[in-house]
């Protein structure tokens, strides 16, 4: 889906991505873990082009990223970003629909979509009308999960969806993540500093440290025996 050859991006003097290569599959959830630091969210915002890298080259469908290919290729991507960046102002279903009613969806679809996304989500319908401020952190990730999905993309950057949250929600949440995960059959690049969370969730794992990814594979793979 993504190929990163030699990927260096630097904020001033701070190398974020240090000659990172590699290569996301499609339909399978690959999840970044490393220290805090080394460059899993930068590594996120290169994918989207959120951040330009300073040299190295993005593929995406085997050709490359341009500027002018973006616009497309973010319609296909959903982003979670951490804490979820809800939109303070808007409701729950103003935020989730957004994009949605941007485009110009007749009201129907977008109704029609949000209903899906509330059951796939298992989000009280009641939240819709609350706004962030008023929802606890379990509603809020889910309800920026709904907005990442509103538009049915083939891929879903979520970059630690459930860092913040308490370990009961949080071991909720894992386990409906991988409901979605399963039903959706979405190509999916997670963000984590938890290896169990990678474990449980993820078919791929990425080792990154110090801006590269230093190891890949299956986690029975890296498991050092003695
Ligand atoms: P992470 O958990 O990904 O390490 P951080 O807490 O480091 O996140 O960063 C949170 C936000 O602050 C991000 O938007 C990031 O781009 C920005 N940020 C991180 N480090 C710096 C820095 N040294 N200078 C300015 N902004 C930073
Ligand atoms: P991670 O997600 O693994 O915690 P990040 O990608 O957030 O790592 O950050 C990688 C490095 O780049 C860190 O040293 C961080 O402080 C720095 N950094 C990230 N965002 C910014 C920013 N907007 N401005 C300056 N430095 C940043």
């Amino acid at each position: 889906m993504f190929e990163l050859r030699q990927i260096t991006k630097a904020y001033g003097e701070q190398r974020a991505l240090d000659g990172l290569s590699l290569r996301i599959e499609p339909a399978a959830t690959t999840a970044l873990i490393g220290p805090s630091g080394c460059g899993k969210s930068t590594l996120l915002r290169v994918l989207i082009g959120l951040v330009g890298a300073d040299a190295g080259e993005v593929l995406l469908d085997g050709a490359p990223l341009t500027p002018a290919r973006l616009p497309d290729a973010r319609l296909r991507m959903g982003y979670v970003i951490q804490q979820g960046g809800l939109f303070p102002h808007l409701t729950a279903r103003d935020n989730a629909t957004l994009m949605a009613a941007h485009l110009g969806w007749p009201r129907e679809r977008i109704s029609a979509r949000l209903d899906e996304l509330v059951t796939l989500t298992h989000l009280p319908a009641d939240v819709l009308d609350r706004y962030p401020g008023e929802l606890s952190g379990g509603q809020n990730q889910r309800v920026a999960l709904m907005r990442a999905l509103m538009l049915d993309p083939e891929i879903l950057l979520l970059d630690e969806p459930l860092g913040a949250l308490d370990p009961m929600v949080r071991s909720e949440l894992q386990d409906e993540l991988k409901q979605i995960f399963a039903a959706l059959k979405r190509t999916v690049v997670l963000v984590t500093h938890d290896l169990p969370e990678a474990a449980f969730l993820a078919d791929r794992i990425v080792l990154m440290r110090a801006g590269r990814a230093v190891q890949t594979g299956l986690l029975a793979d890296m498991v050092q025996r003695p």
